[in-house]
């Protein structure tokens, strides 16, 4: 029997229709890709965006058609995905930090249409423009004042078509399973894949990351995704904001430590979300100008693992909370969050701390197990460590186009290539991401518990671990270290501060200094090219295996 209740699809845009319903005065506060700070509210946002659907159906944008944005986090940018999205066509949030080859490769794999983009992108797409004809024409986020002189062809002004239009205009109707966005794995191994979200996969995303035991908005809270749109969705804000009528501050290009800091302080913000680096930059400032946080109450924080120091620093130093994050952009992207269970405020803190490093327990619609090689469930002990697997309704069932074939198991579980545990009260802990692990004499050494310890040294910026190949062990864990500018460092203060912080057998065999480490697209250090460039490194220890 069917229950008689309405049927009432699950589209994104019945998020900003109930901000603009419930909450049109609230504000969304952008610092432009010109320079001013844009203030307007929810009701503008809700009509904009409508001008901007009006505008793309006038362009011949069809449903399913892939419509590309390679923008910062701003207003215009939120119109423009509503707008796209409202008419059943695609978003394909394109991530500027990639290499043209690689964005060269989505662009033509996804077969946008049409690229919508910020003035600083410019010359990235002047650059590539001959290698990507599927592309019919360029829209700029900008008004007619600031239009670039450009070479590219077919470029039009934002603000030029959306003055064209009014408001009056129904989103279009389709199902919510229909496709609304394309974002693109950065492709660590083999091309980058598209993982396509539905509307109903970002609205059960949007409300289930947002529960009180998530992200827990609510309409009195100011959020800063400084976490960009081109990141897995800045991690959901987009949609979630809106469906509580948050005030939002859209931070624009300006991610240093210095415009974070203002816009934390000028606007009041009372929950933030990025990735550890963009923190650890703004810790930086703050240490260095001795300012304090006068607002801010919880950071979201992942994307990678978040080191003791940052979580420390906020909490002890600016009384902030760290809620430690963890997803991938096949999961929309959220997966867990880190927030404690009751009881927990009264463990000492070393325990408190110790138990803050884990990624989290998983939000309400994502299932979550660990396996071994052959796909058997391993125990919720938090010691035994397995292949991290989830199921859900925003989890990724194939990529776009099929590529990579199959990527659920029998029972319908992804494999995150991650390894973790899980505990007894269902919080998981990531060890490694599977092709980092260092395998060393038949057991397992995480490379993001050494760096987590390198990274509370005073004088270390950034520390990053491979294994590096040994004859007697298979593999041994190589420190590699960024010292803070202007200190000094030896590899025997590095391995003296550790030593009594791990089991001796898991200390790195050596450490060396550099002065930069790579990073992904999405912030990430770039183990891949580590390996490369000290595959063939000898290690002390290997002549003394001899
Ligand atoms: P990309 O691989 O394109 O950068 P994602 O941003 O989707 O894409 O990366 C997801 C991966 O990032 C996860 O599978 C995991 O390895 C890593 N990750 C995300 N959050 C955390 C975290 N809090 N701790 C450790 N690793 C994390």
């Amino acid at each position: 029997m069917e229950g008689l209740m309405q049927d009432w699809p699950l589209r994104v845009t019945t998020i900003i229709d109930h901000a603009a319903r419930a909450h049109p005065e609230q504000e969304i506060v952008t610092r432009t890709v010109e320079g001013p700070i844009h203030r307007y509210t929810y009701k503008d946002l809700h009509s904009r965006s409508k001008k901007a659907a009006k505008a793309l159906l006038e362009l011949g944008v069809k449903k399913g058609d892939r419509i590309a944005t390679l923008a910062w986090n701003t207003y215009r940018h939120m119109e423009t995905w509503y707008g796209i999205m409202g008419i059943g066509a695609i978003c394909h949030t394109l991530n500027p930090r990639l290499f043209t080859d690689q964005l060269i490769y989505i662009i033509n794999h996804a077969e946008d249409d049409y690229i919508i983009t910020d003035l600083t992108f410019i010359s990235i797409l002047e650059e590539i423009a001959d290698d990507i004809a599927c592309v019919k024409g360029f829209i700029v986020l900008t008004d007619l004042e600031h239009m670039p002189e450009t070479s590219l062809n077919n470029v039009m002004c934002y603000e030029e078509l959306i003055e064209a239009q009014n408001d009056e205009f129904e989103w279009l109707e389709f199902d919510e399973n229909t496709a609304c966005g394309l974002c693109y794995t950065s492709g660590t191994t083999g091309n980058p894949k598209g993982v396509l979200y539905s509307h109903r996969s970002n609205v059960i995303h949007a409300i289930a990351s947002n529960s009180a035991d998530g992200m827990g908005l609510k309409a009195t809270d100011t959020v800063l995704p400084v976490v960009p749109m081109f990141h897995a969705n800045a991690w959901g804000l987009v949609f979630s904001a809106p469906s509580v009528g948050a005030k939002i501050v859209m931070p624009g290009m300006k991610l240093d430590g210095e415009s974070i800091y203002e816009l934390l302080e000028n606007e009041k913000v009372t929950s933030t979300a990025a990735v550890p680096t963009v923190w650890l930059m703004l810790l930086d400032y703050m240490e260095q100008t001795d300012l304090k946080l006068s607002t801010l109450e919880n950071v979201v924080i992942g994307g990678a693992a978040c080191p003791e120091i940052i979580i420390e620093k906020f909490e002890k130093n600016y009384g902030v909370k760290v809620i430690h994050a963890w997803g991938m952009t096949e999961m929309s992207p959220l997966g867990t969050l880190n927030l404690a269970k009751s009881g927990m405020d009264e463990w000492s803190y070393e325990r408190q701390m110790k138990h803050k490093l884990k990624q989290g327990r998983a939000v309400y619609t994502v299932e979550m197990k660990i396996a071994d090689d052959d796909g058997n469930e391993l125990p919720c002990d938090g010691e035994t460590s397995g292949h991290l697997m989830v199921r859900g309704p925003a989890v990724a069932r194939v990529y776009f186009k099929n590529e990579g074939g199959d990527i659920l198991d029998k029972d319908g579980w992804f494999d995150t290539d991650d390894v973790a545990t899980l505990d007894p009260q269902g919080f998981m802990q990531i060890t490694d991401r599977s092709k980092d692990v260092i395998k060393s004499g038949g057991e397992w050494i995480s490379s993001i518990e050494l760096e987590n310890i390198a990274m509370s040294h005073w004088a270390v910026a950034e520390a990053a671990v491979i294994g590096v190949s040994h004859p007697k062990w298979t593999e041994r864990p190589l420190l590699i270290v960024v010292p803070k500018d202007g200190k000094t460092l030896t590899k025997d203060d590095v391995l003296n501060f550790m030593t009594d912080k791990i089991a001796k057998w898991c200390l790195p065999d050596d450490v060396v200094f550099v002065d930069e480490l790579p990073h992904t697209a999405t912030g990430k250090v770039q183990k891949l090219l580590l390996r490369e460039q000290f595959k063939d490194y000898q290690l002390p220890t290997v002549q003394a295996a001899e």
